[in-house]
């Protein structure tokens, strides 16, 4: 069984060399009288939270546990059931939730789990995405903490991500007017001529944040969806309308910094009466059937489409990554290790 493990606590940004391959003999049976779910992985997803389960724990609030050193990197994808001592799964289901990063995983569905797949008509892929965390992520944090209304004013950054894309595309559903900020001219482009929004621009080459939304935005903000914090988040505050809502819902410029940087802008909350929310996505996962009613059918009839970046076998998950935060991937990062 080929695995991704984690060497030492990380420091600073990721790198490739923070993850080792190994390779270790393993039975392909559930161990008699075991609930556990033996599983073949299909794909993995590459998520930002993972990096922050890199830290060495601190006391601090975090989102799930630190991974230990020399243990498997554990995270969402996709995978086939081949073997089960849990009733409600069997040999065959295809699966998606918590799994390992490595070519087999027995998953103890009692402490992760793992939700059976029923649509296949849709690339399986797309449960570590639009179909999963990513997904549920994009609708939870619009719909549930945006408020948002007809025709409102919505800017979205790292909009060309596994989450950025949906929200994007959610807003333009309920006629809003959008744009996204976002890393490249690949993905500007990706942003206006595949994804339907009205604008986006390229973040690194602003060397005036403000003057750029003031650009694009010449009567203000009325929501912004926050992935990436920091100098973008400063210039929103300064260019949000009374009664605007920030959804943050993550903070990726941050992560990998020793200090937070300041924000400095915080009074035009006061000023604007401008509501900002964190939240997390695991808060509204009940929500999942209501989400897959919705979007099934908008993803049938092509109006929502999904742009993932595939990363090919196991080997190329640690640079896929390491490369979230430094903008390598364009769309989903997405890790196939095999095909069925
Ligand atoms: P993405 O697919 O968007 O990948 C990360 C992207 O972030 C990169 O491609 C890059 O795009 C951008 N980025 C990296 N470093 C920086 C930086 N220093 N400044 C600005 N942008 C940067 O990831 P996701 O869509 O999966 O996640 C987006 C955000 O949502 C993250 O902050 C994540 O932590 C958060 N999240 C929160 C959840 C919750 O429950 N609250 C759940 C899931 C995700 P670019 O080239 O545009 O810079």
């Amino acid at each position: 069984n080929k695995q991704v493990l984690l060497g030492d606590y990380v420091n600073g940004f990721p790198k490739e060399t923070d993850m080792f391959l190994s390779t270790k003999t393993i039975q392909l049976k559930v161990p008699e009288g075991s609930r556990a779910v033996l599983v073949k992985n299909l794909y993995l997803s590459c998520d930002p939270y993972m990096r922050n389960r890199m830290t060495k724990p601190d006391g601090e609030p975090s989102i799930g546990d630190s991974f230990k050193p020399g243990s498997t990197i554990t995270g969402y994808g996709v995978a086939k059931v081949l073997d089960s001592g849990d009733p409600d799964f069997k040999t065959g289901d295809l699966v998606w939730g918590i799994t390992g990063w490595e070519e087999y995983s027995l998953i103890d569905t009692k402490h992760e789990s793992l939700f059976k797949i029923h649509h296949t008509d849709i690339p399986l892929s797309f449960y570590t995405g639009i179909l999963g965390m990513p997904g549920m992520t994009a609708y939870a944090g619009f719909y549930e903490v945006c408020s948002p209304k007809r025709g409102e004013n919505v800017l979205i950054s790292a909009a060309s991500g596994g989450v950025g894309q949906l929200v994007g595309q959610f807003a333009k559903l309920m006629g809003c007017y959008v744009v996204g900020s976002a890393g490249s001219k690949e993905k500007v482009d990706l942003l206006k001529n595949k994804l339907g929004f009205d604008e986006a621009f390229n973040y690194k080459e602003e060397h005036d944040l403000d003057a750029a939304l003031k650009r694009y935005f010449p009567r203000g903000i009325d929501i912004y969806f926050e992935n990436v914090g920091g100098k973008m988040l400063d210039a929103v505050l300064l260019n949000m309308r009374p009664h605007g809502r920030i959804a943050a819902c993550g903070m990726i410029s941050q992560y990998n910094l020793p200090q937070p940087e300041g924000v400095h802008n915080l009074f035009c909350l006061i000023t604007n009466r401008i509501r900002m929310q964190g939240f997390v996505v695991f808060d509204y996962f009940h929500l999942y059937p209501r989400f897959l009613e919705f979007v099934l059918p908008n993803i049938r009839q092509g109006k929502i489409v999904y742009v993932e970046d595939k990363a090919v076998g196991l080997e190329s998950a640690p640079a896929a990554l390491a490369g979230l935060f430094s903008g390598r991937n364009v769309g989903k990062q997405v890790v196939v290790v095999a095909r069925g």
